[in-house]
């Protein structure tokens, strides 16, 4: 298994166990075999195990060719003492071969080996630093976390063995044992802690596989491989520069106002009431989107996929043309849509549909377009009067004609809709209702009744739905009847519940206008407990409010992750935070926070989530399996990506958020004085923000 450089693989406790870190015990054995590539030169020194933090572990310093073992104990008075030892070792007798390290401790005395040769010994019985007892056992570095940058000993490494001892054994015993020729004594397994034979099976997919356990497990990376999106895209463009699957398989009807677009990078346009009128797949295969697709076909890029031409031409980054291209609901199908007529119908296989705008909340960054109650606010008040333009206005609305039909109003689009759906749900990879709030719609319950009495059930329709989990008792309950009556016949290949929070309690009520948050994870309890193959996913919109109370957030998640963990769920986890930064309106960007706060928030998430992850995290006694319980790299991705985000902001001139700030502040005034909140009595870490907005305006 290769460990690649900076993504060092960790040793964590398993669920139930107790977090001390082994070298905390009073005896145990580590042993690794590995070998490090003769072309690996990224660093002078390269670490093979270890705890961040204080210096724990072996490493090898190429310069000096010397095999460093390192470590800090208490004194009898509790002050810190460095221990350190060094070992010749040279540099040919480290790269390119397979070697094997192993360090044993008895409670009085370290013993290092080399190749299962006595290198030196280091006695000791004053206990280890408390900045231990948490850590994890990292695998492929040593001191990953150090302040001081040329302290991180990092490697990349092809990992063959690892194994961990709760005591000592003479080390031909433990040679044996690593070298297989030995596993069956009943010696080991009392006091085998963990043991993992990494073998890569299948190349590009790295499945682990476990002799000992006899068991694969951990899927490290995602099968699509940047050569496959290499190929889609030489594919792609064989057809014409500009084309893309999506304009086909893909659709987001917003039929509260009759506006539909293939992904979400397009304006939504109006589809005419004429069109549908006599077609109702119109919904999707409207004029203007055929006349993109003739232009895709004739080697031509429509103007309204400017966010990927943009991609495509000033980086080397794929663009979602191609990712989206890729998905299992496109790739299939690129023949026959690469063959067709470009004014041809065409059902689409990924669909998103809003069926009304009805909303129960009103959450500060959203607005009247996709919540009834901020069309009443908006109607009662007016717009937000903001320095330089009007916030949440409907009069561009009206000029688009995209003002939303009432909920009491008869709707045209969703009729055409209903005509379309049994020909369109046959043809379906994924269907998801968003909002509004989708269970204050009838709809929502006629396409759920309709998947329940269907005499040719879509069993392979990937089924998901919005909700702000906030709607009266009654909903929530008829929604786990109906799902778990859908889910007990068999009548579709997955459900997922998307649901959102942008923090914790009252500071992630006061933008989500509406929110009950005890009521919110109550609800995400109670479905996950009473739908045990569901997935809840939290869309996190993180926002300049949500940054004093995320890493509650992030920790209440972890807890129902581990309640609720079983393996048969449609997903790999119980419950998903999925991240995203709020890039709209500008003036609640988390960004706005620039040398108000330090990066130190988001690393100690990051960190929390890392230790936490299913990702590089191998098990004690049990072996790890993908539906295992902790955040997956996707989700520690997302929150580095806020991290990374405020960090190249540091070279960004202050001056990019003045008008922001002044937004934001004239935003908050009105805001409370029409929703009475208090954004300090909410935000007390954002006291001294706000009054240096105040003094320089
Ligand atoms: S080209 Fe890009 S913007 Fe256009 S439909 Fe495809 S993914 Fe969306």
């Amino acid at each position: 298994m290769k460990i690649e450089y900076e993504q060092p693989w960790f040793l964590n406790p398993k669920i139930g166990q107790s977090s001390a870190n082994i070298i905390m015990n009073s005896s145990y054995t580590i042993s690794l075999s590995f070998s490090i590539g003769e072309d690996y030169k990224k660093d002078d020194k390269v670490g093979f195990f270890g705890v961040p933090g204080k210096n724990f572990g072996v490493s090898y310093d190429c310069t000096k060719q010397l095999l460093l073992f390192e470590f800090w104990t208490k004194d009898y008075e509790g002050n810190p003492v460095f221990n350190h030892q060094t070992y010749e070792v040279y540099f040919e007798n480290i790269f390119g071969k397979e070697i094997n390290i192993t360090l044993s401790y008895n409670g009085s005395e370290y013993r290092i080996f080399f190749n299962f040769k006595h290198l030196g010994s280091i006695k000791c019985d004053y206990p280890l630093v408390d900045d231990y007892i948490n850590e994890p056992l990292y695998i492929g570095c040593q001191n990953i976390d150090s302040v001081n940058v040329d302290h991180r000993k990092l490697t990349e490494m092809d990992v063959f063995h690892f194994s961990v001892f709760e005591t000592t054994f003479p080390i031909n015993l433990i040679k044996t044992f690593v070298n297989q020729t030995n596993r069956d004594s009943e010696l080991f397994d009392d006091t085998l802690l963990c043991v993992f034979d990494f073998e890569d099976k299948t190349g590009s997919e790295h499945i682990i596989h476990d002799e000992y356990k006899k068991k694969y497990f951990l899927k490290k990376k995602n099968t699509s491989s940047a050569q496959g999106f290499e190929d889609v895209k030489n594919k792609l463009d064989n057809v014409g520069c500009g084309f893309c699957l999506a304009k086909w398989t893909q659709v987001t009807m917003h039929l509260h106002n009759g506006t539909t677009h293939s992904c979400h990078h397009p304006e939504p346009h109006k589809v005419s009431l004429d069109e549908i009128a006599t077609n109702p797949t119109a919904l999707h295969n409207s004029k203007i989107k055929k006349q993109a697709r003739k232009e895709m076909l004739e080697n031509e890029r429509p103007s309204e996929c400017s966010y990927c031409w943009n991609v495509e031409d000033n980086s080397n980054s794929f663009s979602d043309r191609v990712f989206k291209s890729s998905e299992p609901w496109s790739e299939p199908f690129f023949d026959e849509i690469s063959k067709s007529d470009w004014d041809a119908d065409y059902n689409p296989k990924y669909v998103e549909v809003s069926f009304s705008n009805t909303c129960n909340f009103k959450c500060a960054y959203c607005g009247p377009e996709y919540s009834s109650k901020w069309m009443e606010e908006i109607n009662d008040y007016g717009p937000y009067q903001l320095s330089t333009f009007e916030y949440n206005g409907i009069k561009r609305m009206e000029e688009r004609d995209s003002k939303p039909y009432k909920n009491s109003e008869n709707n045209p689009y969703v009729e055409s809709f209903w005509e379309w759906f049994p020909d369109l749900y046959q043809s379906m990879d994924t269907f998801r209702i968003t909002g509004g709030e989708p269970l204050l719609s009838k709809d929502t319950w006629k396409v759920l009744d309709f998947i329940l009495e269907s005499k040719e059930p879509n069993r392979n329709l990937k089924f998901s739905i919005n909700s702000n989990l906030g709607v009266p008792d009654n909903l929530i309950d008829k929604l786990i009847e109906k799902l778990d009556k859908i889910i007990n016949q068999n009548l579709v290949k997955e459900i997922i519940i998307f649901t959102s929070c942008d923090g914790y309690g009252i500071q992630s009520e006061y933008t989500r206008y509406g929110m009950n948050f005890e009521k919110l994870f109550q609800n995400i309890d109670k479905i996950l407990g009473k739908l045990p193959t569901v997935t809840i996913v939290i869309m996190s919109t993180f926002n300049i409010f949500s940054v004093f109370s995320y890493e509650s957030l992030i920790k209440k998640v972890y807890e129902l992750k581990i309640k609720h963990y079983n393996p048969d769920r449609y997903w790999s986890s119980a419950l998903i935070l999925d991240t995203s930064y709020l890039r709209q309106p500008s003036f609640m960007s988390f960004r706005l926070l620039k040398g108000y706060i330090s990066e130190e928030y988001f690393d100690r998430w990051i960190k929390f989530m890392k230790f936490n992850s299913t990702y590089r995290s191998l098990n004690f006694l049990q072996v790890q399996t993908v539906t295992d319980v902790g955040f997956s790299i996707q989700e520690i991705e997302k929150v580095s990506r806020l991290r990374d985000i405020f960090i190249s902001d540091k070279n960004v001139d202050d001056s990019t958020f003045t008008q922001h700030k002044e937004d934001l502040n004239n935003f908050v005034k009105q805001y409370e004085k029409r929703r009475g909140l208090k954004v300090l009595e909410i935000y007390p870490e954002m006291k001294s923000f706000f009054e240096q907005i105040e003094n320089e305006n």
